[in-house]
């Protein structure tokens, strides 16, 4: 058997600002041979696939490796340079397995489904018989364009995602199954019709995700995935659905994915997202008698494309005089370099956040101490390492701020410990992420709490402003199965 082994990987925030091109993949991850370079989350499952390949004798050809950090629209050029460098070594090797890591959501000018644009080209080249196997974020737009291309989709189920290295080995255990003629993958899916975010944390959604892996290899189920969909990315498509993969049986597939579909849909209400505003989540942080209670400002999370400057909440901690606050983290590469150059112990006058889009806030004025810098930091994303860049902790009088010169969503208490901020000793912890800090947060937090900020991210799914994805979704209208009285 030969193998190829690709990624691709970018999650398009298409309401954002901030554009992505060649920079934006050089800025974090663009090799020409993904392996050759040092892992980093989206290239993990590739290392996965060549050891278990090697393991079976398999050839493995290391094709293209490249990440950008979410943000708007990727350009048409680096989506075609990307795609056309995979299709000439799909071209010239003519593997029989195409293996593939990519998120899922990547939109790019001119094409709203790159993950399906590319694996359709490759199927057209190696033909029906080729394996074509995806492993995706499940903040993906599952369309009926990747369902047609691909022998096997396998979506991480754990939000935050801890298991991606657990899912890669499913993939290629499943993979190898149809392979050696073992095993007939069929995939079905069902559209749930809602638009939300699934933390799985959550009592309903952690029963949910156990059930599905205890399904699996069982009665003839393969594989089970829930696509949670990506609610910042308008295309036809956008929305949760879920995925069956089945052995050789289109209606055992599609069954299953129906029975868990509509259990999503059945809980609904148990998972419908409400968040506090800023005024109330503060009120709550300072009424704690535990310490610290971690805030989670989802409005600006670099993970789902935010420019992760805004400062809606630090206005109100300024304004309200807390204390003893550790904020991360702040983009800012003209401060970060500034700091550098004026080094640890200097004072300084500083404009920080409010610079890259509506949805930044005001700019704020402070009187900063800086307390630390630091370079190449890499922050944990469940077991996996991921690049921070250069940090600096600034001292507002007590309000410690974390800025940093490489966007990113806080993922791990790393980022404040590393730069040497004693979190034991905060009431408050602000984190610029949705849900991918809970891992690393929650054991340390006394009390969690996820405000609806404004920002780049809403929490109000009713309000999204698509243009494309129709509007008969849950909670937009309360059932939109009610015309096909499902
Ligand atoms: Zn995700």
């Amino acid at each position: 058997m030969k193998a190829l082994l690709a990624c691709i990987f970018n999650e398009t925030n298409t309401f954002s600002v901030l554009p992505v091109g060649r920079k934006a993949f050089e800025a974090k991850l663009f090799a020409r041979k993904a392996l050759s370079v040092p892992p980093v989350p989206c290239t993990t499952p590739l290392q996965i696939w060549r050891e278990k390949a090697a393991a079976k004798s398999w050839t493995c050809i290391d094709s293209l490796g490249a990440w950008a950090q979410p943000a708007g629209m990727v350009s048409r050029e680096i989506f075609e340079e990307c795609r056309d460098i995979i299709l000439a070594d799909v071209a010239r090797e003519r593997p029989d397995i195409v293996m593939l890591s990519m998120h899922g959501a990547m939109v790019a000018d001119g094409y709203d489904d790159c993950e399906g644009d590319l694996m359709a080209r490759i199927r057209e080249i190696l033909g029906r018989e080729a394996i074509i196997s995806l492993e995706i974020d499940p903040h993906c737009h599952l369309t009926p364009l990747m369902l047609e291309a691909a022998t096997l989709i396998v979506c991480f189920k754990e939000y935050p995602h801890t298991d991606v290295a657990a899912r890669a080995h499913d993939l290629f255990q499943l993979t190898a199954d149809a392979a050696e003629g073992l095993t007939k993958p069929v995939m079905r899916d069902f559209d749930c019709r809602m638009v939300s975010m699934y933390p799985t944390q959550g009592a309903v959604m952690r029963v949910f995700v156990d059930d599905m892996l205890a399904a699996e290899g069982q009665n003839g189920i393969l594989s089970l995935s829930l696509a949670h969909g990506f609610p910042y990315g308008d295309t036809a498509d956008t929305g949760t659905r879920m995925l069956a993969i089945a052995d050789g049986n289109a209606d055992l597939a599609q069954a299953a994915a129906e029975q868990f579909g509509k259990r999503l849909w059945d809980s609904r209400e148990a998972l419908r997202i409400n968040w506090p505003d800023i005024p109330t989540a503060l009120d709550r942080a300072e009424a704690a008698t535990e310490f610290p209670v971690v805030l989670a400002d989802t409005g600006d999370n670099a993970g789902g494309g935010a420019p992760s400057d805004s400062t809606f909440v630090l206005q109100e901690v300024l304004a309200r005089g807390m204390k003893d606050v550790a904020l991360a983290v702040y983009w800012d590469p003209v401060l970060v370099d500034m700091c550098c150059d004026a080094g640890v112990g200097a004072r300084m006058r500083v404009r920080l956040g409010g610079k890259r889009s509506v949805t930044s806030g005001e700019a704020v004025d402070l009187d900063v101490t800086v307390r630390a810098i630091r370079h190449d930091m890499v922050q944990k994303f469940g077991d996996l390492p991921s690049p921070f860049g250069t940090g600096v902790w600034l001292d507002a009088n007590g309000v410690h701020l974390v800025i940093n010169n490489s966007r990113t969503q806080c993922l791990h208490p790393s980022l404040f410990t590393d730069l040497g901020i004693d979190l034991a000793a905060m009431r408050a912890i602000v984190v610029k992420s949705s849900n991918h800090f809970y891992a690393g947060f929650a054991p340390i937090a006394s009390e969690v709490i996820h405000i609806a900020s404004p920002g780049t991210l809403t929490a109000d799914f009713a309000a999204i402003p698509y243009t494309r994805r129709a509007p008969d979704y849950w909670p937009r209208v309360e059932n939109p199965f009610a015309d096909t009285a499902s």
